[in-house]
């Protein structure tokens, strides 16, 4: 299905040191609030905004004698998300207690999958250019629980707990350190996002701090990351670093250049790179550490006693496997087959999954069974996404429907309207709405192409300039004016090839 995407080999990021080239290496755990209104382990809502503390169960607490229960929906949804990633569904899976004490962690511990993980190796493929594509490894999928939040700025002499995000699932998705520039980097959320935004697993809202990556770096010579490739032995890699908590592609991208740079530069100096976690400060366009890895906490992980392993069964595993949407990269690969569409096009109609669910319904409910994909994609792209762009909307929220845009299609399509007319069609659909050909009827809009009548307006404008009739006759290029003169005597109405041939053909060329 995908074997009209080339694929390279990775392309590193070259940063020229003092001292000769350096190579980025990156890899990602990228942290994915699960999509369920309930959360991991209890009943309570995981409504966002909400009167801090009110979205909590006795379990989310940590009262005394409370046990957590396993929420089926968010397994599924773990799974889902496996399946959209090409991955190893593990049947058995486990859950460890990450001990740590923080205000916003009642529990004391984080309920994780840290030896069994749900979801095995899989795969990311991630879009560089239009047609041209990178292999991303991923590593595992686990399910956890999502911490508290504390609150610092209310009051000069206290924090203040929210435990609303208490107990949320999460997915941690890690990639295998295959990523090689901060471009790449941004791809890859982009991608997931995208993946999860499709399969409904994650909202993929990054402002809200659902989708959020920890991105590890280091830096190596040439060379190195290929003896790395070879052996899977990390000693070629260089030590690494881990930016914690980013939620947006514009910083990934800066946090790992100024990272990288950071390293590059201690190692020349004479000095190592300690293995340590770091924040990155937005303002100042730095990284700072946060701890390193000597005052890393030791979490003391062990199973969970108060949860079973996690036992799935197969046949439940193919019946997720069998309601599962058409993913943006299939959907991208049928829209440039099946269509006919460009590699750039179909990549922008597919960039987000309500883009493509409108230019679906606008090429899918014609009156033919299925209106022109080409033509459909051209007025999705170029008229619709260009106004709702102009006006800062979004398809969700777009004036004109996909139902009323396929009518528009329909009417040019059979020859009713000509484009020039149906782009004024389109601006009466956006400001007042309504049913476009009954517009195209009630307002007399509907293209002549009743050749008598073209006839006398072409007779009519020679008969009125016989100068310029003379002038066409010695110049042929000039009989585009009579054209131009017959259109705007029909309003734009009069069908353009019909009026091109009787013009040449009363100028006798
Ligand atoms: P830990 O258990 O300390 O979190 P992991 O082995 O799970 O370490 O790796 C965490 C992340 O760091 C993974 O995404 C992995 O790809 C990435 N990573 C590991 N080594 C390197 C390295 N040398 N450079 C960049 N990223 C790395
Ligand atoms: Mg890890």
């Amino acid at each position: 299905m995908l074997d009209h995407l080339s694929f390279t080999a990775p392309q590193p990021k070259t940063i020229a040191g003092a001292k000769g080239d350096w190579e980025l290496v990156i890899g990602l755990e990228v942290h994915a609030q699960v999509a369920s209104n309930a959360k991991l382990f209890s009943g309570a809502s995981t409504g966002f905004g909400a009167e801090p503390n009110s979205h909590v169960a006795f379990v989310d607490a940590a009262m005394p004698g409370m046990l957590p229960v396993i929420n089926e929906f968010c397994v599924a949804q773990a799974v889902r998300t496996g399946l959209g990633l090409k991955a190893a569904i593990n049947l058995r899976s486990a859950f460890d207690r990450k001990n740590y004490f923080y205000p916003d962690l009642p529990q004391g511990y984080q309920i994780s999958q840290l030896y069994h993980p749900i979801v095995g190796e899989g795969e990311v493929i991630v879009d560089m250019a239009p047609g041209v594509a990178r292999r991303v490894r991923i590593e595992r999928i686990h399910l956890e629980q999502d911490a508290g939040k504390s609150i610092h700025d209310m009051d000069p002499t206290m924090s203040f707990v929210d435990l609303n995000r208490t107990g949320v699932a999460l997915m941690e998705i890690v990639s295998r350190p295959d990523i090689r520039s901060p471009e790449e980097a941004a791809a890859y959320v982009a991608k997931l996002r995208q993946i999860m935004r499709y399969l409904g697993t994650c909202d993929g809202n990054m402002q809200n701090g659902n989708l959020r990556a920890d991105v590890n770096v280091s830096v190596c010579k040439p060379g190195d990351y290929e003896r790395y490739q070879e052996t899977q032995d990390f000693s070629h890699l260089g030590t690494r670093c881990e930016i914690k908590n980013m939620n947006s592609l514009r910083f990934i991208q800066a946090a790992i250049e100024y990272e990288a740079r950071r390293q590059i530069a201690i190692i020349e100096d004479g000095g190592t790179v300690v293995q340590e976690t770091r924040l990155y400060d937005p303002d100042k366009g730095e990284t700072r550490s946060m701890r390193s890895k000597e005052e890393a906490h030791d979490y003391r992980y062990f199973p969970d006693p108060d949860l079973l392993p996690l036992d799935i069964e197969q046949a439940w595993v193919d019946e997720i496997a069998g309601r599962m949407p058409e993913l943006p990269d299939e959907k991208k690969a049928r829209f440039v087959k099946e269509m006919g569409l460009s590699e750039y096009d179909a990549g922008v109609l597919t960039a987000e999954v309500e883009n493509a669910d409108y230019f679906e319904a606008v090429v899918g409910g014609g009156e033919t069974g299925g209106r022109d994909g080409k033509m459909a994609a051209n007025w999705v792209i170029n008229e619709l996404f260009g106004r709702l762009n102009k006006e800062g909307l979004s398809v969700e929220t777009s004036p004109v429907s996909a139902a009323q845009l396929g009518g528009v299609i329909d009417l040019i399509a059979r020859g009713d309207i000509s484009g020039k007319i149906a782009k004024e069609l389109f601006e009466i659909l956006w400001a007042e709405g309504g049913d476009p050909a009954q517009i195209v009827e009630s307002r007399g809009m509907k293209q002549v192409t009743d050749l008598g009548a073209i006839e006398k307006a072409v007779d009519d404008i020679i008969a009125a300039n016989p100068a310029q009739v003379e002038k066409a006759k010695a110049n042929p290029k000039l009989a585009g004016w009579f054209v131009g003169q017959v259109l705007k005597a029909t309003g734009g109405k009069a069908n353009p090839a019909a009026v091109n041939d009787l013009v040449a053909r009363k100028l006798g060329m």
